[in-house]
C-alpha cells in the first residue's frame, strides 16, 4: 500500500517534472494546463458541444442515417466544425498520431452511450476500413483504436463478451477509373466487400447486433454503402466521435 503510494508520488513528481521541460497546452484554446492536466483546460472541457444523441431517440445522426438505410440508432460524442478548436481533438488524433487522445474520447463516448443505456444490446464492435494506402502512410486505422477501445469499455461495464471486429468488411483496391473523385463517389457503392472469414465467425457466434464506427459522421454515404454489403441479417447502430451538422 505503501509502496503504491510512493510509486504514485513519484510518477506526479515525474509528470510535473516534465511539465516544467514540456508545457502541456490546451489543443482547443492553447492556454497554458496545470500540472497533471492534459488536452483541454477546465474550461474547454466544460465547453465541449457534447451532442447528448447516447439519452435522445431520433437524433439527427440517426435521421440522416435513416434516410440512407435502416439505421437502428446512431450516437456521436460532439459536435464537429471545421472551425472550431475542438476539431483539434479529432486533428491532433488522427494527424498527430495522438493515438492515447483517440483512446480518451473514445472512453468519453462508451461512458456516455452506457449512461443513456440506448445500445446494451451490442454484440460486437465494427470498425469503418481505411484504404490500405491511406493506412499505410498513416501508421493505424483511427476506427479501429476507437471500436477497440469502445469494444473494451463495453466489456468492462456489462461484463459480457463484446467482439471488436477490424476485418468485416474490406476495401477493395481502387481501380483505374475510380481514381477520379467522380468517379470514385459513383463507385462508393461497390467499394468494400465483406471478409468472408469475419462473416463466418459471426454467424458461429450468433452476432446479429453490431456497432460500426467511425471517427466523424459526416453524409453518411460511407457508412451506407458499407450497411448495403453486411445486408439485413446484422442490425447496425452507428457510433462516431465527432458529428457534422
Ligand atoms: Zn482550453
Amino acid at each position: 500500500m505503501v509502496g503504491s503510494r510512493v510509486g504514485h508520488i513519484l510518477i506526479q513528481s515525474v509528470a510535473s517534472l516534465s511539465d516544467l521541460f514540456f508545457p502541456r497546452i490546451c489543443v482547443v484554446c492553447g492556454s497554458h494546463l496545470e500540472a497533471g492536466k492534459r488536452y483541454l483546460c477546465p474550461e474547454c472541457e466544460d465547453d465541449i458541444p457534447l451532442t447528448y444523441f447516447w439519452s435522445w431517440e431520433a437524433n439527427p445522426a440517426e435521421a440522416r442515417l435513416q434516410a440512407l438505410f435502416p439505421a437502428q440508432r446512431a450516437c456521436s460524442l460532439f459536435i464537429y466544425r471545421n472551425d472550431s478548436g475542438y476539431s483539434h481533438l479529432i486533428h491532433n488524433f488522427k494527424y498527430k498520431a495522438d493515438i492515447n487522445l483517440g483512446k480518451k474520447l473514445a472512453s468519453l463516448l462508451a461512458e456516455y452511450m452506457i449512461s443513456g443505456g440506448r445500445f446494451e444490446d451490442i454484440e460486437a464492435v465494427v470498425s469503418v476500413p481505411l484504404h490500405p494506402i491511406k493506412k499505410w502512410q498513416r501508421g493505424f486505422n483511427q476506427s479501429d483504436i476507437i471500436g477497440r477501445q469502445l469494444a473494451s469499455v463495453f466489456q468492462q461495464y456489462y461484463g459480457h463478451t463484446i467482439i471488436f471486429e477490424p476485418n468485416l468488411v474490406r476495401r477493395k483496391r481502387y481501380t483505374r477509373s475510380q481514381t477520379k473523385a467522380a468517379d470514385r463517389t459513383a463507385n462508393m457503392a461497390g467499394a468494400f466487400q465483406l471478409d468472408k472469414n469475419a462473416i463466418r465467425r459471426f454467424n458461429i457466434l450468433g452476432i446479429k447486433k453490431i456497432l460500426l464506427v467511425d471517427d466523424v459522421l459526416t453524409t453518411g454515404s460511407t457508412i451506407a454503402s458499407i450497411a448495403s454489403v453486411i445486408g439485413d441479417s446484422i442490425d447496425i447502430s452507428v457510433a462516431t466521435l465527432g458529428f457534422v451538422e
